[in-house]
């Protein structure tokens, strides 16, 4: 529920609302916008007296959020959400910033050579997994805190901001203390545990959707983050599994705009996890570009022959510098521009 405040309501009649909001047993978000005030009730909003609360002083009127996932919803927040992750790396305005770099961490060379690789050809960010959520148990499953350090090292090294995978709650708080955003899998998509968990560390969220999740599911996992107090989301598009073995997942691009219809927060895609083919990431992640992607995630690797994982799907480096000119074009042509760092 969303209580409406009038342009000119006073603060005490505002903080009169959250009062009430209180007395019936609920949490008050009071959200100030440009003309007015909005106060959001979260909990289980079934039971509220709502009449009482339109017809207290300084209300215009009280919004039942239809949908369940209620604070990720636009009926909740009309304008988009930006989240930054690093100082001039934002997802959800005018931007669209490429993220970039090996699946996996691999060594210091490694994850070196491609943070200056993603650096030179015009991205902001380094992404590469320290812990890895690989089909088999016996596949190579990152670094852990030693990436995490190499991640940290390519930073200091190239001011890219770093996108990293958290898989566990231990691994999450690791995560948060060297990363500037904490990647969740598609695997994890629905681990609430580790959603409620990620809510509470005041570091930017990158959500991506489970292989098997629609939209819906997508957006009810964002709120878990969301209703922890944590508003910086970002949504990813990877694919989702279908009947069709011709390409590694079914690239969803018709989520972006069914996304932004429904939700605030920004979304992003990754044609790499959602195709699965060198050949078709470049297609995608222009097509991605037009449909109006908030950021590109792509697997770039120095040697993808030689990769320990993902190496069929990361672009060559001069691939990666030529999608990023392209990517600069589509977005111009429609009002947006790829940013680079400063
Ligand atoms: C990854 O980003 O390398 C990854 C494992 O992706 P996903 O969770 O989308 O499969
Ligand atoms: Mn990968």
């Amino acid at each position: 529920m969303l209580v409406v405040m009038q342009p000119n309501a006073s603060s005490s009649e505002i903080d009169r609302v959250c009062e009430e909001i209180v007395r019936q047993g609920f949490k008050p978000l009071p959200m100030p916008g440009e003309v007015r005030t909005a106060v959001g009730l979260l909990g289980d909003d079934a039971k509220v007296d709502w009449s009482y609360i339109e017809g207290l002083p300084g209300v215009a009127s009280v919004l039942i959020v239809q949908k369940p996932y209620r604070q990720a919803s636009r009926e909740w927040k009309g304008d988009s959400t930006i989240v930054e992750i690093a100082p001039g790396v934002r997802f959800g305005g005018d931007e669209v910033p490429i993220v970039s770099g090996p699946c996996s961490v691999e060594s210091e060379e490694q994850i070196l050579t491609s943070a200056r690789q993603v650096r030179a050809a015009g991205g902001t960010a380094l992404r590469g997994g320290a812990f890895k959520p690989r089909s088999s148990p016996y596949a190579f499953q990152g670094l852990g805190k030693q990436g995490l350090e190499l991640l940290a090292l390519a930073r200091r090294e190239t001011g890219l901001a770093i996108v990293t995978e958290a898989m566990d709650e231990r691994g999450a708080d690791l995560v948060a203390e060297y990363a500037d955003c904490i990647q969740i899998g598609a695997r994890n998509m629905q681990n609430y545990s580790l959603l409620r968990y990620v809510g509470t560390l005041g570091k930017p969220v990158m959500l991506k959707r489970g292989m098997a999740a629609t939209i819906n599911d997508l957006l009810l996992s964002a709120e878990y983050v969301l209703a922890e107090g944590n508003p910086n989301v970002i949504l990813c598009e990877r694919g989702v599994r279908t009947f069709d073995s011709a390409t590694r997942n079914l690239f969803d691009l018709t989520a972006i705009p069914v996304v932004h219809k429904l939700s605030h927060l920004p979304i992003v895609a990754d044609p790499s996890h959602g195709t699965g083919l060198r050949d078709k990431v470049t297609p995608m992640a222009r097509a991605a570009v037009a449909a109006g992607a908030d950021g590109i995630l792509v697997e770039m690797h120095p040697q993808p022959d030689k990769a320990l994982s993902d190496g069929a799907q990361s672009l060559y480096p001069e691939q990666f510098t030529e999608l990023v000119v392209q990517l600069r074009t589509i977005a111009q042509a429609i009002g947006r521009s790829v940013p680079t760092l400063g």
